[in-house]
């Protein structure tokens, strides 16, 4: 009830500066207990009785779930049954740690507060955090940690204007964002001072077409020197993610690549598809040509697609051309990635030739511009 008048009130508001993000934690793992540590600060932590109790650095509480209720325990041996825990920090620069250590996760640091309840076969675990704290952490997982503060700051306003663009995505859930591949991954708060700086000094800017709607910030590793049109990989059109020719990107070890099959596997993979060994020879180029991004390729009426050959081979892209050689089939590829929109290999060498990272979005994304957030406007539901 009060999530549903919360929910009503944010879409009223026009996109504010600084909004406040619930993200569900360990989304990917759905753990059974995990374990709350608060590493700077105190925190209060309500369960049900009115006085709560308070957590201070040192102390632990394991969560455990228990059909519809959560079970709790301290170090100290303080237990009891709750539907949900919240724990608050009291202090502005508080810290905690999650873990979760039936699950293969890395422990997470995180600020704001923490509600924990059941959920169907797991905890649901929510972290009440700002946006803007959310982002570094975003930026770090989706860009990695090398590069020049340009590059980090067209990924901050990247990773923001996708997190605004999609917060309503688990509105049904019950929360506004996960922290897995889904939405994007949020490995908790990170210590990279040139993620924090790029992420502070953007704070607020996000992306928008020519109608000041939020962009879909499509990005990837690397094109192979030409962007794909998000109309040919996926089925939605936009201007701003047509194919683009790019000339930074070639440096990386990702723009041209060369990958052997056995043609043993390669025919079984033809065979799965009801196309016969002999019948194939209309997806082979001649030797020396160059590779194309086709994503449906038409063999003998059957249709092959290319990111089923991607994926079943392990290919980096599925920008490629190829022809057998000997017993093996030679894939001569270029880029990393589906090739839509940014190109990060792209960005990176822009940055270091210390152009804005205005003008990098404004390459990838041709026909749009970094605006305030006050300006933008989410796309309609379709
Ligand atoms: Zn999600
Ligand atoms: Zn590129």
């Amino acid at each position: 009830m009060i999530r549903a008048a919360f929910s009503i009130l944010i879409l009223l508001m026009a996109l504010p500066a600084r909004a406040e993000v619930t993200v569900r934690i360990f989304a990917r793992t759905k753990p059974v207990t995990v374990v709350f540590t608060p590493r700077q600060g105190e925190y209060r932590l309500d369960h049900g009785d009115p006085d709560g109790l308070t957590i201070v650095p040192g102390e632990t509480v394991a969560v455990t779930l228990n059909d519809e209720k959560v079970i709790f325990r301290t170090l100290s041996g303080i237990s009891g049954v709750a539907d949900t825990l919240r724990f608050t920090p009291l202090a502005a620069d508080a810290l905690f740690t999650m873990r979760a250590p039936a699950r293969a996760e890395e422990v997470k640091t995180l600020n704001g507060s923490l509600m924990i309840s059941s959920y169907p076969g797991s905890l649901l675990v929510l972290n009440v955090t700002e946006l803007e704290d959310y982002l570094p952490g975003v930026v770090r997982s989706e860009a990695g940690r090398a590069g020049p503060p340009e590059y980090f700051k067209a990924q901050a306003v990247v990773a923001r204007t996708y997190a605004y663009r999609t917060i309503d995505r688990h509105e049904l859930d019950g929360f506004d964002l996960c922290d897995d591949t889904h939405c994007q991954v949020y490995p908790g708060i990170i210590g990279e001072s040139v993620i924090i700086d790029a992420c502070h000094s953007t704070a607020g800017k996000v992306i928008t077409d020519s109608q000041g709607v939020l962009i879909e910030a499509a990005f990837h590793g690397n094109c192979g020197g030409v962007t794909a049109s998000s109309e040919d990989v996926w089925v939605a059109k936009h201007p701003y993610l047509a194919g683009i020719t790019d000339p930074w990107c070639g440096y990386s070890a990702s723009a041209a690549w060369v990958k052997r099959v056995s043609l043993t596997e390669w025919y079984d993979f033809l065979r799965s598809r009801g196309v016969m060994p002999g019948e194939e020879t209309a997806l082979y180029s001649p030797a020396g040509s160059k590779p194309v991004r086709i994503m449906n390729r038409t063999v003998e009426g059957k249709n092959i697609n290319s990111e089923e050959i991607r994926l079943r081979f392990g290919l980096r892209s599925a920008f490629f051309a190829m022809r057998p050689e000997g017993d093996s089939l030679t894939v001569s590829g270029r880029g990393y990635g589906h090739g839509v929109g940014l190109c990060q290999d792209g960005a990176r060498a822009m940055a270091e030739k210390n152009m804005s990272y205005e003008k990098i979005t404004g390459f990838y994304y041709p026909g749009t511009v970094v605006t305030d957030i006050k300006n933008a406007r989410r796309p309609l539901r379709p």
